[in-house]
């Protein structure tokens, strides 16, 4: 029997905010524990929750962005649950009426574009945090750091469109890239500020129902999401294939051993004794305060990728890789704005550039050779100073030193020999110290003269002007043929 993978992504996104959503208690991240608290999100009796403006204009955007249907009217709810990093005993977030509703994401995938419906945005607090001191199994001791309650989250829930472990992550890829450009969540998997959980389950191919899912929780990275998936499908078709059922469940990804284990039973909704939250009147959103959102998005990574194919004359695959991450996208376009072609840049930044700041993990907005920098080097090309293959050294040495390319041109003595007679010279070295590779060639290798560039370069330090070699060369091949 042949199975099929149905997957649903609920993905967690905290908000650039300063504030935290029902406060005006500070989100920074990393202050001493307990200093960043007030009455209101410490839960105390008696106080009044207060909407954080901008996390409702945020969560707009994101809608937008989507294309969903942003509700006119929507409701904040008590989700009640008892944990000690939740001192009001319930955590605000949206139920029956979300603030936004049946949008989409496309993805790009090997095969072609497909289409991920989206059921949901809702917006919703952190909890705090546990912090587990001592041996935890012994349970020494757990203290309750409570900066992170109130800080506003955004959970954007996906339909269960996506069939494949790779799929997801390309979803997961493409939503992080979106929050980015739109200045909303700065996309940080590792730290927590993006986090998602994913719902899996299988059935025959073929089948139109659905199978039992689990919820896996826990991955931290595009690359654990496919992975955990992975296992997770290849867990349960084995279940299956006992003639056992696979139970509804919230499972835990161990990264270290490669697998999924049980965590607990999964809630119902009903667990949690939703209602409308007393302390909140209902969010009213205008047509008006959408439309001047709409109107002041940023470009987005698609919009972008296509732009730069038609602006800049690159390939649909390089303009994909240069859009997924904003900072390389602004990068390159600053490089071009100073001047360089963009096909130039282009290939450049997606070899020599980017090589150098995946090796150091960093960004482009971090880059030691700046933009300007980058295209004045180009310029040194151009005027033919130096070759393109000098160029990637002369690369190196700016990026390691964040000297000019001129200086370091200058101080390398790296300038391109362009002079007639010089080439003429080495050219003649590199025939009479290679009779055996000569004759090989009067014989009718025409190939040879592959070899001999490659001496000619070499004896020249790789600055002799390639075209000038290859014309010279020929010529000096050519007369010692006996040709004309
Ligand atoms: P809950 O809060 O109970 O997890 P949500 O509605 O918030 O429920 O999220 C459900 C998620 O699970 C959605 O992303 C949805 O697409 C996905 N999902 C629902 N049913 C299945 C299923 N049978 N197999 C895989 N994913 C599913
Ligand atoms: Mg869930
Ligand atoms: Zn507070």
């Amino acid at each position: 029997m042949e199975y099929e993978a149905v997957i649903g992504l609920e993905v967690h996104a905290q908000l650039l905010t300063d504030s935290k959503i029902f406060c005006n208690c500070s989100t920074k991240f990393g202050g001493e524990p307990n200093t960043q608290t007030c009455p209101v999100c410490l839960g105390m009796p008696g106080v009044l929750p207060v909407l954080n403006r901008k996390v409702v204009e945020y969560t707009l955007r994101t809608a937008i962005a989507l294309n969903c249907k942003i509700a006119g009217k929507s409701l904040f709810a008590r989700k009640n649950y008892f944990y000690p990093d939740l001192p009001k005993g319930y955590q605000i977030s949206m139920y029956e009426l979300p603030i936004a509703e049946h949008g989409s994401l496309e993805i790009m995938l090997p095969h072609g574009k497909k289409r991920i419906g989206i059921t949901r945005i809702h917006m919703e607090e952190d909890a705090g945090k546990l912090v587990h001191a001592g041996d935890f199994a012994r349970a020494d001791c757990s203290y309750v750091d409570l900066n992170r309650t109130g800080v506003p989250l955004m959970e954007i829930v996906s339909e269960p469109d996506l069939r494949a472990p790779e799929e997801a992550a390309e979803y997961m890829r493409q939503l992080r890239n979106i929050l980015v450009y739109l200045g909303v969540c700065d996309g940080n998997m590792e730290e927590g500020s993006l986090r998602c959980d994913a719902n899996v389950s299988i059935r025959p191919k073929g089948a139109k129902e659905f199978g039992t899912r689990a919820e896996l929780k826990n991955m931290n990275s595009f690359r654990n999401i496919a992975r955990a998936l992975a296992y997770e499908i290849e867990r349960q078709q084995k279940v299956v294939e006992c003639g056992d059922s696979v139970v509804q469940e919230t499972r835990l990804w161990d990264e270290q051993l490669g697998k999924t284990g049980g965590m607990r039973g999964k809630e119902e909704a009903h667990d949690y004794r939703y209602f409308p939250d007393p302390d909140l009147i209902p969010l009213a959103v205008d047509e008006q305060w959408i439309s001047r959102i709409r109107g002041a998005l940023p470009e987005l990574p698609g919009h972008k990728m296509e732009r730069f194919v038609k602006d800049y004359g690159i390939s649909e695959n390089d303009a994909t890789i240069l859009t997924q991450d904003k900072d390389l996208a602004e990068y390159f376009e600053a490089v071009v704005k100073a001047g360089a072609p963009g096909k130039w840049a282009g290939n450049f930044i997606l070899s020599e550039v980017l090589r150098e700041l995946n090796e150091q993990g960093k960004s482009a907005g971090s880059c030691p050779v700046k933009p300007e920098q980058l295209a004045a080097m180009h310029q040194l090309i151009e005027k033919g100073t130096i070759s393109t293959k000098i160029a990637k050294s002369v690369f190196l040495e700016m990026y390691r030193s964040g000297r000019s390319a001129e200086q370091v041109v200058k101080e390398q003595g790296l300038e391109q020999v362009s002079d007639d007679a010089a080439i003429r010279k080495l050219i003649e070295e590199a025939i009479t110290e290679n009779p055996k590779q000569l004759a090989e060639y009067l014989s009718g290798k025409d190939k040879m003269t592959g070899f001999f560039v490659g001496q000619v370069m070499k004896k020249s330090s790789g600055k002799a002007n390639p075209q000038m070699v290859n014309q010279l060369l020929a010529e000096a091949l050519r007369k010692r043929k006996g040709g004309t």
